[in-house]
């Protein structure tokens, strides 16, 4: 970093310092209008079975909505959301603004649907959480066994006497955990023993180019092996071609989502698919 290569590099670094700071205050600023006014829209992106090529769930993903300005990415306000608290509102949002969404989908007779909802470290662990999630559950009338909630290794990992009470309580309901963005976080592997996970998300990163990786096509048939020994899932994360999705076939992977089937989005366009049900690519 800037200290070990010299003074030189110490005039770069400090713009781009001060830049992403501002940026942090700018958008933790505007984060709490954001709230006030509602700007926030969840777009859904399908989950494929593979065993039949038919939609099983959608994964909620986050999009901030500046009149004028355009969409921001949960990329650059979730973690400020994080650091500054505000995730917690946010996060009981999402899950209100998608079991709405869910319920609206079973009155126009979709109701094989699954769905998936991001949770960041900080706010299941919050207290009341659990709590939060069974009043909204009982409040709509949502079937539990239909719900997965996203969490990294390492929000499972850390403080993991605390994840490990939320998850069961949860797990009781019949929600279930899966394992986001697997095989990229620092961690060992001891949680998938002792966390009650359903399934893991295999991260894009060992999906590109599965064609012509031999680690990638080792690591993703590896994690499929011990997944399904541990009575796992598996959903693989980013299939952006017809070879990667050949080869998650053949190596027995249970789901898939991706470009190849449809990006994110919003909910009165993602229904027609939701129709459908099959998707042909
Ligand atoms: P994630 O949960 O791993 O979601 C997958 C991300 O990959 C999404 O980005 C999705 O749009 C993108 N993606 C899906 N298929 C493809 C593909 O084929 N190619 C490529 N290049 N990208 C693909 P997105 O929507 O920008 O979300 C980024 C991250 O933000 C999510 O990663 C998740 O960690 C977080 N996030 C999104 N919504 C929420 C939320 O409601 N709460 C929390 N706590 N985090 C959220
Ligand atoms: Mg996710
Ligand atoms: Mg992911
Ligand atoms: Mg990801």
């Amino acid at each position: 970093c800037a200290k070990e290569n010299g003074k030189n590099d110490f005039q770069i670094f400090m713009p781009y310092m001060l830049m992403k700071n501002l940026k942090k205050i700018e958008i933790e600023k505007n984060l709490k209008k954001a709230i006030e006014e509602d700007q926030f829209q969840l777009y859904y992106q399908p989950v494929i079975s593979l065993s039949d090529m038919e939609i099983h769930s959608v994964e909620a993903l986050l999009r901030w909505v500046l009149p004028e300005k355009g969409i921001i990415s949960p990329l650059e306000f979730i973690p400020v959301a994080e650091e500054s608290g505000f995730i917690v509102k946010i996060g009981e949002m999402v899950i209100e603004k998608a079991f709405l969404d869910m319920k609206e989908w079973e009155k126009k007779g979709i109701d094989y649907l699954h769905l998936a909802i991001n949770l960041s470290a900080r706010q299941f662990k919050t207290k009341f959480f659990e709590n939060m999630v069974q009043k909204l559950i009982e409040r709509y009338s949502i079937d539990p066994t239909k719900i997965s909630f996203e969490i990294t290794e390492t929000g499972a990992v850390e403080n993991f006497d605390v994840s490990l009470r939320i998850l069961s309580f949860l797990c009781q309901m019949g929600i279930k955990f899966l394992i986001d963005d697997f095989g990229t976080g620092y961690s060992s592997l001891i949680y998938l023993k002792r966390l009650p996970i359903g399934g893991v998300k295999i991260d894009r990163s060992f999906i590109t180019e599965l064609e012509n990786s031999k680690e990638n096509r080792a690591i993703v048939e590896g994690i499929i092996l011990m997944a399904h020994k541990l009575d796992l899932k598996v959903v693989a994360e980013g299939v952006e071609t017809k070879k990667e999705l050949e080869i998650l076939k053949e190596v027995g992977c249970d789901f898939a989502q991706g470009y190849l089937f449809s990006k994110p989005l919003p909910k009165t366009e993602i229904e027609k698919l939701l129709i459908a049900r099959k998707i042909i690519v």
